[in-house]
């Protein structure tokens, strides 16, 4: 073996460089057309923030700069779902709001009024709590903290579900779907054992069967990629005999595996217990960038999977092909989550700050304190998906908000680059330093090209000169910036030097055993 040549490892790093802003225009937008897609397919979102947004003084606009109401240009958009969060009781001692757009039944009636008049039914997604329920905390109401579970708080879930969908109906809202509980990876409402869990569960199914009989129950967890949890979960409520129509998820790429996974999770759920199955939260970046001075849960740097840039063409790729992922294994739908939960402004913190505290237009406000002390109490703010939202900072319409219904059709354009993979070069500082001629690119129907790539000027023998260290080299791929990370290194001449490669015949072993 030669070491004069330098040892080359290029490998296509798991973070892609953003898109180039602008690039998107709406005619260029590729959509892949989503096959076999069912009747009534749900084509949801969750907007549970907006009468918050609103009354921040957050308006919304079409494509065309037209100011608009949300509801309206969800439907005309293709949105036939409209998913709203219920709180219990998401205000403090002195009445001042949790925040996450103090979500309690009485906004759920607004904004299923609002929908309704646009032609909307709500997916009714019941907390259990007074605040963001989540795998991370389910806790109990104040209002039901401590009580017996079946002298107490069975019927207290029972009677809060059923008052709930009275003043819906009352209202003339139309529920398609109820959701009993949020994410509740083994626990809800307080209650850690599945004995009681689903007791919580079936009260709130009693209450849904008898004042929306026609509505859908839905359950909804969270990780699947995590399918052996889904399939204990799955089957500790068929032990129980709980009463419901749909195994609901969250899916989010960054963090919750592969599409193939979900599928072979959700479709052997669906066949084992005779259930529907739904996405009932997805959602993905159009930007790295934060635009309301609040930090956001995804953007540049983080340690999660990115499989599309973060780009509008980007999340229109990510939605159709959770949308088709569903439409294969016989799911009912997807629901985009909190897709107009744009920023309150965007001059300062400051003037932020102000909203989110006296509106709930963030997603905690400083008055949560009470209840959720080390979480929401500490870390409150503003919007944390900014950048995932099918609007721009200004409230404006992003051409991904016309997916909803082209995903039905299909719009073509012609292939295109979309973003540039970052790519990791490592060199032997005793050896020679060969910048490669290609980067990967991913193209607008999300397939891969290599593009040719003219990086900037080098001194190699600085570089060498300079020992260990690692660069970032930048050039010029399809007018685009290119970033290729270099790493010199000193080579290291042990081979299997951990042992961790099963094949260890370069090594010499003698067994020691009963040696001192
Ligand atoms: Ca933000």
């Amino acid at each position: 073996m030669s070491f004069k040549k330098c040892m080359v490892f290029l490998t296509a790093a798991a973070l892609l460089l953003s898109a180039l802003p602008g690039m998107a225009e709406e005619n260029a937008l590729y959509v892949r057309k989503v096959e076999n897609l069912p009747e009534g397919f749900f084509l949801g979102m969750d907007v549970s923030s907006v009468l918050a947004e609103e009354a921040s003084g957050v308006k919304y606009y079409d494509a065309s700069g037209n100011e608009r109401d949300l509801f309206a240009m969800l439907s005309e958009n293709g949105v036939n779902l409209i998913r709203v969060r219920v709180w219990n009781d998401p205000f403090d001692s002195q009445g001042r709001g949790y925040g996450g757009g103090n979500c309690d039944i009485n906004a759920a009636v607004e904004i299923g009024k609002r929908a309704a008049a646009a032609g909307l039914p709500l997916l009714v997604d019941f907390h259990y709590s007074d605040f963001w329920a989540d795998p991370g905390k389910q806790m109990a109401p104040k209002a039901w903290k401590g009580m017996d579970i079946d002298e107490e708080k069975v019927p207290a879930v029972e009677e809060y579900t059923r008052d709930c969908l009275q003043k819906l109906k009352d209202a003339g809202v139309s529920v398609a779907m109820v959701q009993l509980g949020n994410e509740t990876n083994g626990m809800l409402c307080g209650e850690k054992i599945w004995m009681n869990i689903y007791k919580i569960m079936n009260a709130g199914s009693k209450a849904v069967r008898e004042i929306y009989p026609d509505a859908l129950i839905a359950v909804h967890f969270a990780n699947p990629e995590n399918g052996d949890a889904y399939r204990s979960w799955a089957s500790k409520l068929a032990y129980y005999h709980l009463d419901y129509d749909v195994f609901g998820t969250s899916y989010y790429p960054y963090w919750h595996g592969t599409l193939d996974n979900l599928k072979t999770v959700l479709s052997e759920i669906a066949d084992t217990y005779g259930k529907k199955v739904m996405v009932m939260e997805t959602s993905y970046a159009w930007t790295a960038a934060d635009g309301d001075f609040s930090g956001n849960s995804i953007g540049e740097g983080g340690v999660y999977d990115k499989p599309y840039p973060f780009s509008v063409q980007g999340q229109v790729n990510e939605f159709t092909d959770v949308a088709q992922a569903m439409a294969d294994i016989g799911g009912i739908g997807v629901c985009y989550w909190e897709g107009a939960w744009v920023p309150v402004g965007t001059a300062s913190w400051e003037e932020n700050a102000a909203k989110w505290e006296q509106y709930g237009s963030g997603w905690a406000a400083s008055y949560a304190w009470e209840y959720d002390p080390n979480d929401a109490g500490k870390y409150y703010g503003g919007s944390a998906c900014d950048n995932q939202t099918l609007f721009d900072f200004s409230g404006k319409a992003l051409p991904s908000l016309a997916m909803f219904n082209l995903l039905k059709t299909g719009q073509d354009a012609p292939l295109r680059v979309e973003a540039l993979e970052e790519v990791t070069l490592y060199c032997d500082i005793n050896g020679e330093i060969v910048l490669p001629d290609t980067v990967p690119a991913v193209m607008n129907d999300n397939s891969r090209q290599d593009v040719a790539v003219t990086w900037d000027q080098i001194d190699e023998a600085a570089l060498k000169a300079a020992g260990v260290a690692s660069y970032a080299i930048h050039g010029t791929a399809d007018g685009r910036d290119a970033v290729l990370n270099l790493h010199m290194v000193k080579y290291n001449f042990i081979a299997n030097g951990s042992f961790e490669d099963g094949d260890r015949s370069m090594w010499k072993t003698t067994d020691h055993a009963g040696a001192d």
